[in-house]
């Protein structure tokens, strides 16, 4: 195939045809085409981007490079939700049984964690015996007899975003408007859904610092959502902070499963319903947010979602007791230090960047895609911003393995906390809603 002259159209701002792009990556995908092709292309299409036309082609050809999922003797709504990722953003753990024990169904695929950011299946492998590699049978089979599965995509599914996406990283191309939301809805096209819920953060902690940036992000993924027939929904979320108190894998289990058992931290459970509220919204079950509200609070204050979150845990190998007992069962580093208040006055901020890469540092995440993480470190926030604190106070309990690994996560938090003498204003969690 002749790449050298779309790249050159592109490069010079022309719209290339469906019918070239769709060559273009089923060629890619096969590998007839060479990364430094590919490279160029996606350098071009970081600079001039891609037309709403160009976006919707690139995204089906991308979509149908691999295997597609057929659930369509599945009766009931299939729906899934999608973070683009934060730091303590555990919210799809509680909020998967939460939704599914209202009557949606959930084919999940999550990813890893990467830099500062978690990853629901790093979380969710912290319980022992627990495995997301499921292969399609046994992805359908935990749909079926459980409402939910909560697994990593399988390597078959969308391959050529696989490829594109390494290429990406390491030639700067990542953050491309175009490059990222055809990324993650050719994923989660391939899921057959009815309906997908978007969680795109905002702020110091997420991909996307600035509320224009995420707003055009969320606009161009529901746009493609739409294009394709699934009902999209963006809500853009506040990350400055991070969400809920743990920040890491086993830490951030416990937290999710105090979710479920009707308690947790206010933050999580606001962005867990009302994300909640979305998905039973795109699944039709509901759609008057106070009625939907009802329903996903009733089924985290009656155990029935945390039995759903056990079935779960059990089918996918893990052990279920953790949902009685998550102390026992969950591992727990050997040690732990606090970082506390310098002087008395208003927690004015915990920057999630900072409390992020600090809990990487302590190995939490990965670095590299080849680092393994501990699931037992970790950081607990111990008091939110807009608390009053007493000079010494601990606000950070850094729970930790290795000395040489507290010393960096330490410096990372240098200027971490900032304390005021002013009560900071509360700045709302849920920031715009992108239908
Ligand atoms: N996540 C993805 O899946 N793709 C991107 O391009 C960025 C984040």
């Amino acid at each position: 195939m002749f790449v050298v002259p779309l790249i050159e159209r592109k490069r010079d701002g022309a719209a290339l045809t469906p019918e070239e792009w769709s060559a273009l990556i089923a060629a890619y995908a096969e590998a007839k085409v060479p990364d430094y092709q590919m490279a160029a292309m996606a350098m071009a299409i970081f600079l001039n981007g891609l037309e709403p036309t160009e976006l919707v082609e690139w995204t089906r050809a991308m979509l149908h490079s691999g295997d597609v999922l057929d659930f369509s003797e599945v009766t009931v709504p299939k729906v899934d939700k999608h973070s683009t990722g934060g730091v303590g953003d555990k919210v799809s753990i509680p909020l998967a049984p939460m939704v599914a024990a209202c009557g949606v169904a959930i084919p999940m695929m999550s990813g890893r964690g990467l830099g500062h950011t978690g990853g629901t299946l790093d979380k969710l492998e912290s319980i022992p015996g627990f495995t997301t590699a499921l292969d399609p049978g046994q992805f359908r089979q935990v749909l079926d007899t459980c409402g939910l599965v909560l697994a990593g995509q399988s390597e078959t599914l969308v391959p050529a975003d696989r490829k594109l996406y390494a290429l990406r990283d390491a030639t700067a191309t990542v953050e491309s408007i175009p490059l990222i939301s055809s990324s993650i809805m050719s994923k989660k096209l391939a899921e057959d859904l009815d309906g997908l819920v978007l969680d795109v953060k905002v702020g110091s902690g997420a991909f996307m610092k600035s509320r224009e940036k995420a707003r055009e992000l969320a606009e161009t993924m529901v746009g493609i959502g739409k294009a394709y027939k699934v009902k999209t929904v963006a809500l853009l979320t506040a990350m400055d902070e991070p969400l809920g108190n743990e920040v890491g894998n086993a830490n951030e289990i416990a937290e999710s499963i105090a979710v479920l058992q009707g308690e947790g931290p206010s933050d999580l459970v606001e962005v867990t319903m009302a994300l909640g509220i979305e998905m039973l919204s795109v699944a039709g079950i509901e759609t008057d947010p106070g009625r939907a509200r009802t329903m996903l609070e009733a089924a985290r204050t009656s155990g029935k979602a945390l039995e759903v979150f056990a079935r779960v845990i059990e089918a996918q190998g893990g052990d279920p007791r953790v949902t009685e007992d998550p102390g026992s069962v969950l591992p727990r580093a050997p040690h732990r230090t606090d970082v506390t208040a310098e002087h008395a006055g208003f927690l004015r901020g915990l920057d999630a960047l900072k409390v992020g890469v600090a809990a990487m540092r302590l190995g939490a995440g990965r670095e590299r895609k080849e680092d393994t993480i501990d699931p037992a470190v970790g950081i607990t926030v111990l008091v939110k911003p807009g608390a009053e604190v007493e000079a010494g106070q601990p606000i950070l309990r850094l729970s930790y393995r290795h000395p040489a690994r507290l010393e960096e996560a330490l410096s990372v938090l240098d200027g971490a906390i900032e304390i005021g003498g002013e009560k900071p204003d509360s700045t709302p969690l849920i920031l715009e809603r992108v239908d």
